[in-house]
C-alpha cells in the first residue's frame, strides 16, 4: 500500500528506559523510518557527532530560531534547550518517510496540539527497581542527585495516559517488535493511505 505522506511518531520515556537504544535499532532495522535530529544547547557528550545525534547550538541561536517559529516544539530539559525543526520533519515526511521524535513529555504535549494525528508511544522500564538501579548510576552520586533523577523520571511516567501506546522495555527484541508493529499498523490506517493512488489504479473510469 502506498502512503501519500510519512507519519509522525512521538516517543517519550523516563531516562533509564532504553528509549534511545530502541529508536536507534528501529531506524537501523526497519525501512523508510528516520530519527529527527533535534537542536540542543547542551554540550556534546563523548562520541556524539554534530548533525547526527543532535545539532549542537548556542542559547542565542536557539532563541533566535525559536522566535522565528522554526521549531515544531521545544522544551527546557535539565537546564538545556531542545527543539524539533519544522523544516527537517516536513522534508522527511514529504518524502514519504516515517519520522521518529525522541522527545520529552513537554514536547510531546505541544506536538499533540499542533499535529494531533501523530502517534504517541511511551516506553516504560521493566520495573521500579530496575529504574532505581539505572538512575542510581555511579556509587559516588549523592543521594539527593539520585532522588532528583527519580523524581524527574516519575514526573515523566505520570504523563503516560497522554500516549496511544505503552511499551514495557523488558526484553529489547520484544520491545523492538512491538514498536515495529505499531509503525506497520499506523502505515496501513485509512487516514494515511494515498486515496489518489487508489482512485487512479482501481476506480478510474476507462
Ligand atoms: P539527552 O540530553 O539525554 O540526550 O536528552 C534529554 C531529554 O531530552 C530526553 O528525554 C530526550 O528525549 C529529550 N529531547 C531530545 N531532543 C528533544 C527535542 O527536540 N525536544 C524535546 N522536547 N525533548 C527532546
Amino acid at each position: 500500500m502506498r502512503q501519500s505522506k510519512g507519519g509522525l511518531f512521538v516517543i517519550s520515556a523516563p531516562s533509564g528506559a532504553g528509549k534511545t537504544t530502541l529508536c536507534h535499532m528501529l531506524c537501523e532495522t526497519f525501512p523508510n523510518v528516520r530519527h529527527s535530529v533535534s537542536y540542543t544547547t547542551r554540550a556534546p557528550r563523548q562520541g556524539e557527532i554534530n548533525d547526527v545525534h543532535y545539532t549542537f547550538t548556542t542559547v542565542e541561536e536557539f532563541r533566535a530560531m525559536r522566535d522565528r517559529g522554526e521549531f515544531l516544539e521545544w522544551a527546557e530539559v535539565h537546564g538545556n534547550f531542545y527543539g524539533t525543526s519544522r523544516k527537517r520533519i516536513g522534508e522527511m515526511m514529504g518524502a514519504g518517510l516515517d519520522v521518529i521524535l525522541d522527545i520529552d513529555v513537554q514536547g510531546a504535549c505541544q506536538v499533540k496540539e499542533k499535529v494531533p494525528d501523530s502517534t504517541f508511544i511511551f516506553i516504560l522500564p521493566p520495573s521500579m527497581e530496575v529504574l532505581r538501579a539505572r538512575l542510581t548510576g555511579r556509587m559516588s552520586d549523592p543521594a539527593e542527585v539520585v532522588e532528583k533523577r527519580l523524581r524527574n523520571a516519575l514526573g515523566e511516567i505520570r504523563e503516560y495516559k497522554n500516549y496511544n501506546y505503552v511499551i514495557v522495555n523488558d526484553t529489547l527484541e520484544v520491545a523492538l517488535n512491538e514498536l515495529i508493529s505499531i509503525l506497520i499498523a499506523e502505515r496501513v490506517k485509512l487516514a494515511k493511505v494515498d486515496h489518489a493512488w487508489i482512485e487512479k489504479n482501481f476506480l478510474k473510469e476507462e
